[in-house]
């Protein structure tokens, strides 16, 4: 592992463009305009890569919330989208798709100056993955239709019954920090294509793509109102769009214990939510396994995106008698994760998001040395300034440890062993969590055996973190409720009206 002595941290200089991103004055996008907050609060926005305050953006007032939530409100009741022919509504957002692969090279260079990530990976992961969520998405808005069931206790040809799919209505969406531009385009790709209107609130932390994002919807040409995006704090702003007696569906990806906040609050007024929450997702490495495959694919599974990947695989279960060659192999296969500035192009792994992930992480680590856990590889930080932390592995733990038992949200994995399948899927099983899960193994018989066994929402064989915009994502237990992507992804933000016709 490369000493901190021996790396440079040194961020290389943003492009012009970005400058002149970064300084704009902070507003909000409400009812296709940029304008001012009602109170002029304005947050931070800091470089993760150097901890350095770099712009910053409204923090919106719960009558800045009001004002969104109104104009959502009048374009969803006066049906200027969800009247609209499917066709237009499926043109305008491939239109947005396509302005948003035009700006790629800004997007992706927003996305790691603001969040940390590599621009390289931003640039391949990201933006062309926000961009596919709208196209997959926009598919949707001419295939969408009801059922003629025909009725099992009424006379037949007595009665027409028929039903029919609509909008749900107002969407407030809320997104994470960890990709911040594909969450919202994941958010707002399904709404849209139903018909909704919305208001869209990224992560305090990261609100710089879905403000560039607001620019290409104005010029992809949605009609006022139908998108609306706001910046500003959780527990305010986002908590305001929670609540809000206008709004008729809360979407909304981040924290389990945010997320039960969320659910409890929009029950009051029976909004339809839906819930993307937290994980601890476990690897399971079978003793047949290609050795050096394995062991890179185990450091992918927690290294990228500095862990800070609600599937991150932070649970890593191998049989005991490879135990001690994967390790070794976790070890060579590390070097590539030390983290380096988002510009940098050799980076892998860059900056936690900020120093509040920073001091989670970093104390997680120091409570599992204090537990009894042995640090393998990493466990320390390369640099004074910005917020990185060392790819770090994690032994000698038990189920009870809060490194094994927590979600860490940072790049440190705790290795454990097992015997036999039985025992190891009862301790993959053995959280709250359900979001995804790792095997890794060249037995067929033995892969749809775990597969069966594992209680979450993705399976994830000889590969780890692969989504795509046709498959349905969502979490088993408490990491969640319902789908996001694929059909299940756009059903939430439909009603379905039953009607009978005597004839
Ligand atoms: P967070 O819950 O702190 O914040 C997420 C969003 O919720 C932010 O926009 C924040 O402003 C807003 N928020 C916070 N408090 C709120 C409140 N009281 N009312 C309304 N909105 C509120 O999560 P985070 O730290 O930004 O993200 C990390 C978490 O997200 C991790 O737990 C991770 O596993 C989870 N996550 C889940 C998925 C998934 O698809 N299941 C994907 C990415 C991240």
């Amino acid at each position: 592992m490369p000493q901190a002595a021996t790396l440079a941290y040194t961020q290389p200089a943003y492009s012009a463009a970005v400058e002149k991103t970064l300084g704009r004055k902070p507003q909000l996008f409400i009812n296709g305009e940029w304008v001012d907050s009602s109170h002029g609060a304005l947050l931070d926005v800091e470089d993760p890569s150097t901890g350095k305050v770099i712009s910053q953006i409204v923090d919106a007032s719960e009558k800045d919330v009001d004002r969104a939530v109104a104009a959502a409100r009048i374009a969803f009741d006066d049906g200027r989208w969800s009247s609209l022919p499917a066709l237009q509504r499926e043109k305008t957002m491939i239109r947005l798709a396509e302005l948003i692969e035009a700006n790629a090279d800004e997007l992706a260079e927003l996305e790691a100056i603001d969040n940390g990530k590599p621009k390289s990976i931003a640039g391949a992961v990201d933006v062309p993955g926000a961009a596919n969520q709208i196209r997959f998405m926009a598919g949707w808005a001419g295939k969408l239709a009801g059922e003629t069931p025909t009725p099992y206790g009424l006379p037949q040809g007595a009665t027409f019954a028929y039903t029919l799919r609509e909008p749900v209505g107002v969407c407030a969406q809320i997104v994470p920090w960890n990709f911040p531009l594909l969450m919202a385009c994941q958010k707002i790709a399904p709404a849209l294509a139903a018909g909704c209107t919305l208001i869209l609130k990224p992560a305090e932390q990261t609100s710089l793509t879905a403000l560039r994002l607001a620019d290409l919807v104005a010029e992809a040409g949605f009609p006022a109102g139908v998108i609306n995006i706001i910046t500003g704090l959780g527990e305010t702003a986002g908590d305001r769009m929670v609540r809000h007696p206008d709004v008729d569906k809360v979407a909304f990806t981040g924290s389990t214990d945010v997320g039960k906040l969320i659910g409890r609050n929009a029950t009051d007024t029976m909004k339809r939510i839906t819930l993307e929450l937290g994980g601890k997702s476990p690897v399971i490495v079978m003793p047949d396994v290609d050795i050096t495959q394995a062991s890179q694919g185990a450091a992918s599974a927690i290294f990228f995106n500095s862990g800070q990947v609600c599937v991150a695989g932070s649970r890593l279960y191998a049989h005991r008698s490879i135990y001690d060659r994967l390790l070794e192999g976790l070890a060579e296969a590390t070097p590539r994760w030390v983290p380096r500035p988002a510009l940098d192009p050799a980076a892998q792994m860059g900056p936690l998001v900020s120093s509040e992930q920073y001091d989670r992480v970093m104390g997680y680590i120091e409570a599992g040395k204090r537990d009894g856990a042995s640090v393998v590889i990493g466990g320390d930080s390369p640099s004074n300034d910005g917020y990185y932390v060392n790819p770090t592995v994690l032994a000698d733990v038990n189920p009870q440890m809060s490194v094994v038992r927590e979600e860490i949200f940072g790049p440190v994995v705790v290795a454990q062993r097992f015997d036999d399948l039985d025992e190891v899927a009862k301790a993959a099983n053995d959280t709250c969590y359900g979001l995804g899960a790792g095997v890794w193994t060249r037995d067929i018989s033995v892969m749809h055996k775990l597969v069966s066994k594992i209680k979450s929402g993705t399976v994830w064989g000889n590969c780890h973190t692969v989504v795509d915009p046709a498959l349905p994502f969502g979490g088993y237990k408490q990491s969640g409720i319902g789908r996001e992507q694929g059909r299940q992804g756009i059903e939430p933000y439909l009603e379905t009206k039953t009607v009978f016709i005597q004839l």
